[in-house]
């Protein structure tokens, strides 16, 4: 089939404990979520710290567990998947760490780190497993004859090479990449940017680049998902999305809008006070506290994501259509 990917109605609920202070509370963390990827495409999932975003892509690799909802890769339920199907999914589908730091164990070497995929796979002998090992690091730019050295030997950026390499040693089909440069030096980050893209070309990889700004994924990425507490507002080819956003959140995602806080008619920042939280989701569009453009109806309307305009765009507002007449933007093109 032409998708990779199909994932329906997925959601995840955590049972939070209550404390002394706080009752026990149920938080959606990820809320009804479905979309598509399409073989070889990059899907770019953009939303702020607390949306839900890391939490949908370790459902999606079965790295957590999801409440309920289906994942299908290839055409068959990652769920339902055990024994030889879910090690053959395993290898498929990889996971690329935010944090260089923190992802890679200290106590073994690179060549153990990039190693352990193939010598899970067991096709290989171990002389044949260092070859391996190192064609993958110059294939991510590093020295091959590193393999005996530890992470702390590397800089940050050096090290999200060596979580690369070991998210491909297996040749996997889908890489996800949660927030892949978002911890490394901006100087470094186009560089990893540069590289995925090559592997993509060179390996026919499909991507999901899970990032908290539309800024990083806008060169890398076919279409771009939007996330609000738990939710997808807007799917969007991409140079649709930034050309004309449809959703009011994703307008202040781009600054084409003002957002209304609270915190911003105080005439602070509204980045860091106003996340949302998706323990106590609004009623209605769970946007309204912060949407311009809020109406009654949206008080009390879920509104669900919806075929909107062409070329395949869905969004979640029950105004977008009035909104993008009565405040058409112009957004400065792409440099
Ligand atoms: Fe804003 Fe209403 Fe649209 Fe929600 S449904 S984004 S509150 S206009
Ligand atoms: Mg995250």
């Amino acid at each position: 089939t032409e998708n990779i990917l199909e994932v329906s109605n997925l959601s995840k609920v955590f049972t939070s404990r209550p404390g002394p202070f706080s009752p026990k509370r149920d938080v959606r963390a990820v809320d009804g979520v479905s979309f598509d990827v399409k073989r070889g495409e990059t899907l770019a999932i953009v939303g702020e710290s607390g949306c839900g975003k890391s939490t949908l892509s370790r459902l999606v690799l079965g790295l957590l567990e999801a409440t309920e909802g289906e994942v299908l890769f290839n055409g068959r339920d990652v769920r339902k998947a055990r024994g030889k199907a879910l090690r053959r999914f395993r290898e498929q589908a990889q996971l690329i760490f935010q944090d260089p730091f923190a992802s890679l164990n200290p106590r073994m070497t690179v060549g153990q780190i990039i190693g352990e995929p193939i010598w899970l796979k067991g096709e290989l002998t171990a002389q044949e497993r260092r070859v391996r090992v190192r064609q993958l690091l110059a294939r991510v730019g590093l020295r091959p004859d590193h393999l005996d050295r530890y992470p702390h030997e590397f800089s940050g950026g050096q090290r999200q090479r060596i979580g690369i390499a070991r998210a491909i040693a297996g040749s996997p089909e889908l890489v996800i990449g949660d927030e892949p440069v978002s911890a490394l030096d901006v100087s470094v980050q186009a560089q990893i940017i540069n590289l995925l893209e090559e592997l993509k070309q060179d390996m026919g990889l499909t991507f999901i680049i899970v990032a908290h700004d539309l800024v990083v994924v806008r060169h890398m990425s076919d279409r771009v998902a939007v996330m609000y507490l738990g939710r997808i507002v807007e799917i969007a080819p991409v140079e649709d999305l930034y050309s004309q956003p449809l959703h009011p959140y994703t307008r202040s995602l781009l600054d084409a809008v003002p957002v209304s806080t609270p915190a911003a008619r105080r005439g602070r920042s509204a980045e860091s006070d106003d996340l949302p939280d998706a323990g106590a989701i609004p009623t209605g569009c769970r946007f309204h506290p912060r949407c311009a453009f809020a109406q009654a109806r949206c008080r009390t309307d879920d509104p669900s994501l919806s075929p909107a305009m062409d070329g395949g765009r869905q969004v979640a507002c029950h105004f977008w259509e009035e909104i993008a007449t009565s405040h058409p933007i112009a957004l400065p093109p792409a440099e």
